[in-house]
């Protein structure tokens, strides 16, 4: 979603960017109060540019039933009338409420929202397995699948009559596994998952692991122990989302680690927005690393995209400096434009205090 909205512009910087929460009943409230600001700073345009502004704000505040319907739990909207672009998108995570004005959009405003999870997840015992993709709008079902296991109980009959029972019902509890795989597989193939669930009675997890295929083995798994035939969906989901919100951690921690790891190592890394800014110019980022909401001020060409924390000549092409107030929301963009990654961190660490850092591909300077 972020690259194609990346690209858009507004040379004369009449390009709002708003997100805001989906609060039914509340929206148009809401969207008034975010708008005023940006009301007032259209005041301050050219006469075409204040016009441009005028007309957008109207139409977003017109928008607020659209929201309502929209469903999702937030919107992003990118409109400039002077540059003839109207940009709608659905959230699934609330957003925090923020308008922008410039020439290019805001982007922070989707970025902080941490991105719903894709998972599989299977509910199995030996008798059924019932499976659903799990994702940001919730529970989607795959397939229920029965095994024919007869009785479970052989009340008396012993020898052979039992053996080839027992050996029949494995057979058909395998075959059902299998099938139960080769589904995953499919929904996984057409999105990949993030991670997989496995819920069922403790000594059948390890059983149903065994028949998965070798692609869905690798993925992040979380197994917890259910009667599958007693779990609602809503339990499920809360299981699943835990799951989730743990393995952001596990990566958050996991890429602070390898950021410290780096810099403890003396191999180049940048601490801090001015030197990452730096970084960024010189296209020498693999990772940027940003804490949570940190922001700092700063300036960028909206010609050639220098971006720095001060200047109002951009040193590259002579042209004038654009003020923002985030300039990491910008610096964002533009590691992910070249190749790079981008990581908001939401666990604490000993990044909180320099508030940015980048892992390089190269030393700089
Ligand atoms: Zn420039």
């Amino acid at each position: 979603m972020i690259a194609g909205l990346a690209k858009l512009h507004s040379p004369g910087g009449t390009l709002i960017s708003l997100t805001v929460e989906r609060r039914p009943g509340a929206v148009r409230t809401g969207l008034s109060s975010l708008l005023r600001p940006i009301k007032e700073a259209g005041e301050a345009f050219d006469r075409d540019g204040a016009k441009s502004i005028r007309t957008d704000v109207a139409r977003i505040l017109d928008f607020a039933d659209d929201i309502e319907e929209l469903g999702g739990r937030g919107v992003a909207i990118f409109a400039s009338k002077q540059d003839d672009i109207w940009e709608v998108r659905r959230l699934e995570r609330e957003p925090i409420n923020r308008t922008h004005l410039s020439t290019r959009p805001y982007l922070r405003g989707v970025r902080v929202l941490p991105n719903p999870m894709r998972a599989g997840v299977a509910l199995v015992d030996h008798a059924a397995s019932r499976l659903w993709v799990a994702d940001g709008e919730g529970m989607h079902v795959i397939e229920k699948l029965t095994a024919d296991i007869g009785k479970s109980n052989y009340g008396g009959y012993e020898g052979y009559d039992e053996h080839t029972a027992q050996r029949r019902a494995d057979e058909a509890t395998t075959h059902m596994w299998k099938r139960a795989s080769e589904l995953l597989l499919v929904a996984h193939r057409s999105e990949p998952f993030d991670l997989l669930a496995i819920g069922a009675m403790e000594e059948t997890q390890g059983e149903f692991v065994d028949e998965l295929h070798d692609y869905l083995s690798r993925l992040p798994e979380h197994r917890f122990t259910v009667d599958p035939n007693t779990t609602s969906e809503t339990e499920l989901y809360r299981v699943v989302d835990d799951a989730a919100a743990a393995l952001r951690k596990t990566r958050d921690v996991a890429v602070i680690d390898a950021f410290l790891e780096a810099k403890g190592a003396g191999r180049p890394v940048t601490v801090g927005t001015k030197d990452s800014l730096e970084a960024i110019n010189a296209h020498a980022v693999e990772t940027l690393l940003v804490a949570g909401p940190f922001e700092r001020d700063g300036v960028r060409c909206d010609a050639c995209g220098w971006m720095s924390r001060v200047g109002e000549a951009c040193p590259l092409c002579g042209s004038d400096t654009v003020a923002e107030s985030d300039i990491l929301s910008y610096a964002m963009d533009a590691v992910t434009t070249s190749g790079g990654t981008v990581r908001q961190v939401r666990v604490a660490s000993q990044l909180d205090a320099d508030g940015a850092g980048a892992i390089l591909r190269f030393p700089i300077g």
